[in-house]
């Protein structure tokens, strides 16, 4: 029989109500003569409150500790749609993890998928059992422990296994109805896509657009998994949601196919650095050790051999990043006069492959920003995307008005 990955997302399993509703799609399927492999996730708001949990208790806790504690809301889940499965008479087996088996490295809170054992869910729809219902987001490592994929990360799991299983289609229920030309709680014009290019997809998501986790639509990519975004809200019939697909299945594109944001950034500059050979080395090897995920990183012109270094990092790794710069200055290994912190700061970007072949589109982002009185304090650019850090307090003004600049609104 074929096989269909159906994932549901938070707000799809929030209560005992929607995980009927989302198991009644689920029969429908089964009705359709697929195979199902239901991957959920948590309830809405229950990882959010295990981490909090977490950091509450050690705030520089051991990442293996840390993923025993949040992997645990996706196995509630998993139970409860099994049983409610099995209430509609429909052959249904929860799988945690660890009984798949999903192995993944040991990079705990962050770990990556290796490998996906197929067997064991394989001979139980040889027995006649028609839904594998799998927790999201955990894996376990070499060593035998659980680990998590990365807040997200369900989509990955879910991903993983229409690769694995080489399934008809991968379909991501979730609270909107697809993927949109920006974040839709933040500006009212965004328009819904019918179809985005992987590539899109793959910057929109790693630049805080989180409908998909990153790492999920890079496996879509790899793989070639036909990955759908739909709503697990209203009638079948009129869900098509967005396709994410290849750019050449794409007819028609804007030059920006979106503006992605991501709120939780903070800005670190170290004050006055010797200006030599291996500095930045110096400096970046032991925030990497420390498990600080640096994203956009500025040297300045250096005066009389020394330059300050500026780099961002999510807001919640600022005190793991302190901690290294201080025991890095301690050792001996760098020098700074001072390490100044600003947390509220947020990301905003353009992304389009279209920028490929246009020019004058970065240039139409500053002076939209600029028309706003939005100040520029970072910036990076790729091939299809031009990101700047603001002010957190003007994030939504900058959306707004870039997606007013670049008419998503309407369809290219
Ligand atoms: P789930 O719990 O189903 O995984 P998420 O909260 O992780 O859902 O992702 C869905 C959310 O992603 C939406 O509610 C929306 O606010 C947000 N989002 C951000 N950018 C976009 C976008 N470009 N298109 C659609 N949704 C987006
Ligand atoms: N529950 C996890 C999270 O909130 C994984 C997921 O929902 O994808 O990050
Ligand atoms: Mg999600």
């Amino acid at each position: 029989m074929p096989v269909l990955v159906m994932k549901f997302g938070g707000t799809s399993v929030a209560s005992l109500d929607r995980i009927r509703r989302a198991a009644k799609r689920v029969g429908v399927e089964v009705a359709n003569g697929y195979n199902v492999i239901v991957i959920v996730s948590a309830m809405a708001g229950k990882t959010n409150e295990l981490v909090g949990w977490v950091q509450e208790t050690s705030p520089l806790f051991d990442a293996r500790e840390y993923d025993a504690v949040v992997s645990s809301g996706e196995n509630v889940t998993a139970g409860l749609m099994a049983l409610t499965l099995q209430e509609m008479d429909v052959p249904a087996r929860s799988w945690q993890g660890w009984q798949v088996p999903l192995h993944t490295n040991s990079a705990h809170a962050g770990a990556r998928i290796e490998e996906i054992g197929t067997e064991n869910i394989t001979q139980k729809f040889g027995e006649g059992m028609r839904v594998a219902v799998v927790a999201g987001f955990q894996g376990i490592s070499p060593e035998g422990r659980v680990t998590t994929l990365g807040r997200g990360g369900s989509d990955t799991t879910a991903v993983a296994f229409a690769a694995a299983f080489g399934a008809e289609r991968c379909d991501i229920y979730t609270d909107v109805d697809g993927v949109y030309t920006t974040d839709p709680r933040i500006a009212s014009k965004a328009r819904k896509l019918d179809k985005i290019a992987y590539e899109e997809m793959l910057e929109l998501a790693s630049l805080g657009a989180k409908v998909l986790q990153t790492r999920s639509v890079e496996l879509a990519m790899r793989y070639g998994v036909r990955l759908r975004v739909l709503s697990s809200f209203g009638e079948q019939s009129d869900n098509a949601g967005t396709l994410v697909c290849a750019e050449e299945d794409i007819m028609e594109m804007n030059v920006v196919a979106g503006v992605a944001h991501s709120r939780d950034e903070a800005k670190m500059t170290l004050i006055s650095v010797a200006d030599r050979p291996g500095i930045a080395a110096a400096i970046f090897g032991p925030l990497a050790e420390a498990g600080v995920n640096v994203d956009m990183i500025v040297q300045n012109i250096s005066e009389e051999g020394r330059t300050d270094m500026t780099f961002s990092c999510p807001t919640d790794q600022t005190l793991r990043a302190e901690q290294a710069m201080q025991a890095a200055k301690e050792a001996g290994e760098i020098n700074f006069h001072d390490l100044v912190v600003d947390d509220a700061v947020a990301k905003v970007s353009i992304v389009g492959i279209g920028m490929r072949s246009h020019a004058g589109v970065a240039a139409k982002m500053f002076a939209t920003l600029r028309d706003e009185g939005v100040n520029i304090k970072v910036i990076t650019t790729s091939e299809i995307k031009v990101s700047v850090l603001i002010d957190r307090k003007y994030m939504e003004l900058a959306v707004q008005a870039l997606h007013d600049a670049f008419e998503l609104e309407k369809a290219g």
